[in-house]
């Protein structure tokens, strides 16, 4: 089969790979028809983690069931399915706390709780930027979606319920954001952006999202947020303005380790640090922005051993809390499918590019470079 392959830092290629297939009784196999490329796929992209070249990328997929193993009893032979990024078991400790993100079984390597297709530790499992995904303990991994799902175009919206219409509510539930709230938000890529709709879904006040890049802030604009342009002037700044002068009620984060100030220099911990001082006493902060605990390909000695410079006498003087992780993708996905079938939710206005798998190389070059326009990038394996 073709498949997206990691062949090191700032390079991937199309290539012909063994043929995805069932190993386990309680396996699918998918012929996937819509897989995107994912802000969390340029960290190994980039070369900051030990991902080894050879390996198939990609972890937001979606297609159709075309095999099951004897062990598989809910999902049949032609379900549409989206796949959580998470694999997970679904009967070990965590999966029944609902911590799916953090699956006691799924992944064989020692102190590491947690599996995803085609990341780099994340366990063995192969990603779906290919024309077949072997999806282990299928029952629980599967979402089946509803018949309109068939069509290409719906797959536009429920393809983000594999990961970041999820990680984008996880942001506001770690924040506790509640009808009324102002909300400030990092980050305007896919992610923030999901936060921001999520947030706006929720009832927020008031949602302020902070980026550099006038394509990504149109979109926040688009739904009604207040975009933030840290170009200009100094987002607490700007945020603290908008909110009377302490801050906002809640805060997301949703760049990560690999925050860069608008002249392009990194700073691992900027964004923790700005939300910190652009949420007022007492409130709350979610973060999704991924952070590791080793960042092997990092630009300093400290970011290597994941060390992050954190402003923590403030958040403790402001009393305030903050939630963190990776998110529990099957928390959410169902409620999330219900409103995009009702019409109440339409993701897909981040999508700025459907490409062949062909192209993928182009669009992972693209959408790293933040090229104006390549806002979210969806691959069709079968054209
Ligand atoms: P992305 O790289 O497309 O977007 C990041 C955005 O942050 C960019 O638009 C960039 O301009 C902006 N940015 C950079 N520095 C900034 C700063 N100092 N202030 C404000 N904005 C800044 O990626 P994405 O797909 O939106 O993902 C965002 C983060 O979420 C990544 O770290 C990704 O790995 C992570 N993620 C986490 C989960 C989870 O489960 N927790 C799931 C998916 C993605
Ligand atoms: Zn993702």
């Amino acid at each position: 089969m073709k498949a997206v392959v990691y062949d090191g830092p700032k390079s991937v290629s199309v290539k012909e790979v063994p043929d995805a297939r069932i190993e386990r009784p309680t396996d699918a196999l998918v012929r996937i028809t819509t897989t995107n490329i994912c802000g969390s796929d340029l960290h190994m992209y980039d070369g900051r983690t030990d991902m080894q070249p050879g390996r198939v990328l990609g972890h937001e997929n979606l297609g159709e069931v075309i095999e099951v193993g004897d062990g598989v009893d809910l999902v049949k032979v032609g379900d549409i399915v989206c796949l959580p990024f998470n694999v997970a078991c679904g009967f070990c400790e965590n999966c029944n706390k609902g911590l799916t993100a953090f699956c006691l079984v799924a992944n064989p390597a020692p102190e590491i709780a947690g599996a995803a297709y085609g990341y780099a530790d994340m366990g063995p499992y192969n990603g779906g930027q290919a024309e077949l995904l072997r999806v282990p303990w299928a029952d629980f991994n599967c979402l089946v979606l509803p018949p309109d799902a068939r069509d290409l175009q719906r797959q536009r919206d429920y393809v983000m319920l594999a990961d970041i219409f999820p990680t984008g509510w996880h942001a506001t539930q770690l924040a506790c954001v509640q009808p009324g709230d102002s909300v400030a938000i990092y980050g305007a890529g896919p992610v923030g952006l999901m936060a921001a709709l999520s947030a706006t879904i929720k009832g927020a006040g008031k949602v302020m999202v902070v980026d550099r890049h006038p394509d990504r802030l149109r979109l926040a604009e688009q739904i009604g947020a207040i975009p933030i342009d840290d170009s200009k002037g100094s987002p607490v700044d700007q945020i603290k303005q908008l909110t009377g002068g302490m801050g906002a009620d809640r805060g997301c984060e949703c760049v990560g380790y690999q925050a860069h100030d608008p002249q392009g220099q990194e700073h691992s911990g900027l964004t923790l640090n700005n939300l910190v001082q652009s949420v007022k006493f007492g409130g709350t902060l979610g973060v999704v922005g991924v952070f590791t605990p080793q960042d092997p390909g990092g630009p300093d000695p400290l970011q290597k051993q994941g060390k992050v410079p954190f402003d923590y006498g403030m958040f403790w003087f402001k009393g305030q809390t903050m939630g963190t992780g990776q998110c529990n993708v099957k928390n959410y996905n169902r409620q999330l499918m219900n409103l995009i079938a009702a019409g109440k939710a339409k993701p897909s206005f981040i999508v700025s590019h459907e490409l062949q798998l062909d192209e993928a190389p182009q669009g992972y070059e693209n959408f790293d470079r933040r090229v104006e326009g390549w806002t979210k990038v969806l691959l069709h394996p079968d054209g």
